[in-house]
């Protein structure tokens, strides 16, 4: 869970990324950074917080150069330390080089233990430093030479940007798990863009011009651009995005994710309607399923929960008292919509529980008459290993416990979810589009075996 963006040949390069990175803020709220290239050398700027608090005007004046790349994140693999924050960045032997990383690579602690034995050092825990410890090592010619060898063997989900030489390099898996987006700026032809979702291509006004292919490096440098292909496998494009991750406003693989989340409402209304007065959603994340649900059921649509926007997504904090407080700080009910009333909540997956059944308890507190929980995705039922952080199976609520028992849990008087069948008809998967759907349905593209233990944590910087 992370956003990663890229400007080549443009001279406020550090600002345009920083305004990319502002509008991927969703992907990740721990840390951010940005790290330009002037002549080969590199100027990193890297802090943990929201994007808004890293970087002041000041700090641009320390990021000269046409080219950057930025990175939010979200720790997925590697603690919340600020030596985890990215852009990582590596003096090798031929070139500086930076690189943000959206994704998670499943061989990476394999990967680490073979290059550790064979005397590397790391000097973070990130898996994505594997990748440059990779490419230091290759005997290969030129820096997309070394590139190549070292995602040869790297396996996982990787949407990634580089910097070197003045260069901009953005490479993704040969499944394409995560999204990744070529623009150039309406202003500015030749200044092209690379980012994880469209929308932040809007505030700069950049215009896409296609998706980095599952499997391909594109090169971006005075000469133009180069694009090499690596090995592809069928497209895994994770299903997950257009449920909850990705913003609504932004085109993903050449799907509306506000598009896919209407139909998703839509279907789900035709699958699992029940007599009611009024359908409210969880704010943000049910807001256009419900809203496709409301037109599907021709129940009037309400905001019965007020969201305070000043706090993040409550279950993106680490720590499990922070989360079951994030609730109460994060939504308010209007009694006035609910009190008395048949209420259809609708929100747009069930993970733990613990956030519906708060929200439940608050709307039943606020006098309503019933209360239906509808789930706009399937149960999930899996960890996801692709760059989604998800608990372990046994806190997922629904790998145990039908809907039946999830309503009780929850206190709603029912519950139910999209089925499988109509999640694929909402993203066109009905018409061949093919996904990753490993967290709803326990099927993984590529086979995983989890590390015994975690590495262990020999070096905290405070
Ligand atoms: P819960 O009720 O505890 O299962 O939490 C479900 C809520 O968490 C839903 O509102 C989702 O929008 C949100 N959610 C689902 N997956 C994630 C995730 N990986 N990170 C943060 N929030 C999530």
């Amino acid at each position: 869970m992370c956003g990663v963006f890229g400007v080549f040949n443009h001279p406020e390069a550090a600002n345009l990324t920083y305004l990319g990175l502002h509008a991927l803020q969703h992907r990740g709220q721990e840390s951010a950074g940005i790290v330009t290239s002037q002549g080969g050398t590199l100027h990193a700027v890297r802090k943990m917080g929201l994007v808004a608090e890293v970087f002041t005007s000041e700090v641009f004046a320390q990021l000269p150069g046409r080219v950057a790349i930025g990175h939010v994140r979200y720790t997925t693999a590697g603690g919340s330390l600020p030596k985890n924050i990215q852009p990582l960045t590596a003096e090798a032997r031929h070139s500086s080089i930076a690189v943000a990383h959206n994704g998670n690579l499943i061989n990476a602690e394999q990967l680490r233990d073979d290059l550790e034995e064979d005397g590397s050092i790391f000097s973070s825990q990130s898996d994505t430093e594997v990748i440059l410890q990779l490419m230091a090592r290759s005997r290969a010619g030129g820096f997309v030479e070394r590139l190549i060898d070292a995602l040869g063997r790297v396996r996982g989900a990787y949407s990634l940007v580089f910097t070197t030489d003045d260069r901009l390099i953005a490479a993704r898996d040969p499944h394409g798990f995560r999204p990744l987006v070529l623009g150039r700026l309406r202003s500015h032809p030749d200044c092209y863009v690379v980012a994880s979702e469209t929308c932040a291509f809007d505030l700069i006004e950049a215009e896409k011009i296609r998706d980095i292919a599952p499997g391909e490096i594109l090169i971006i440098d005075e000469a133009g651009l180069q694009s090499v292909q690596m090995r592809r496998e069928t497209r895994r494009f994770c299903v997950f995005e257009h449920v909850y991750f990705a913003r609504p406003d932004s085109v993903l693989d050449d799907l509306s994710v506000y598009d896919a989340r209407i139909a998703m409402g839509e279907q789900l209304a035709r699958e699992t309607a029940v007599p009611a007065d009024v359908v409210v959603p969880v704010p943000d994340s049910g807001v256009v399923a419900a809203l496709g649900f409301a037109k599907a059921s021709q129940i009037p649509f309400e905001m019965g929960l007020i969201r305070n926007h000043y706090v993040g997504r409550t279950f993106i904090e680490p720590k499990d008292s922070i989360r079951h407080f994030g609730v109460k700080l994060k939504l308010n009910p209007v009694p006035q919509v609910l009190k008395g009333r048949r209420v259809i909540v609708v929100d747009d997956s069930l993970v733990r529980g613990t956030t519906s059944r708060k929200i439940v308890k608050m709307i039943r507190a606020a006098g309503a008459a019933e209360v239906h929980l509808r789930i706009s995705s399937p149960p999930v039922i899996s960890p996801c290993y692709y760059g989604i952080d998800t608990p372990t199976r046994a806190e997922l609520l629904a790998s145990t416990h039908n809907p039946e028992e999830v309503a009780r849990y929850v206190t709603a008087d029912t519950v139910r979810y999209l089925s499988p069948e109509g999640l694929m008809q909402a993203v066109r998967g009905d018409s061949g589009v093919t996904y990753c759907t490993s967290c709803f349905t326990g099927e993984y593209p590529l086979r995983f075996t989890p590390p015994q233990g975690r590495r262990q944590l020999r070096l905290i910087e405070v």
